[in-house]
């Protein structure tokens, strides 16, 4: 099996899927508070499977937008200038950058 980013986009899309059809079982409950709570619950799943797909991309070797929660998947037409497709946040290639910056610990 081919584990790429297409693979990565099918496997969540159809999580994605899950949660829209549970979303409308949702809507058939009753007002109150087991209704709150499971709308909760799925708002949470939702969040956590966007973030699960963001942090599958970056082992794959994409760039994470980090603008906002949660985080985008950023694009690439040559894997060295990236920007998101959410709030257009680029990140430039830099020719000569001092590969200790890339860590975050300074
Ligand atoms: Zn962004």
């Amino acid at each position: 099996m081919n584990f790429d980013l297409e693979f990565v986009k099918q496997a969540f899309g159809a999580l994605g899927n899950v949660l829209t059809v549970l979303k409308q079982a949702k809507d058939l409950l009753p007002e109150g508070g087991k209704k709150v709570e499971v709308a909760k619950a799925i708002e949470n799943a939702e969040k956590e499977l966007k973030n699960a797909e963001a942090e599958s991309a970056r082992a794959l070797g994409y760039q994470l937008c980090r603008n906002h929660w949660p985080a985008e998947i950023m694009l690439s037409k040559d894997n060295l200038n990236w920007k998101c497709p959410v709030c257009g946040n680029e990140i430039k290639y830099k020719k000569q950058e001092n590969p200790l910056k890339n860590n975050n610990l300074l």
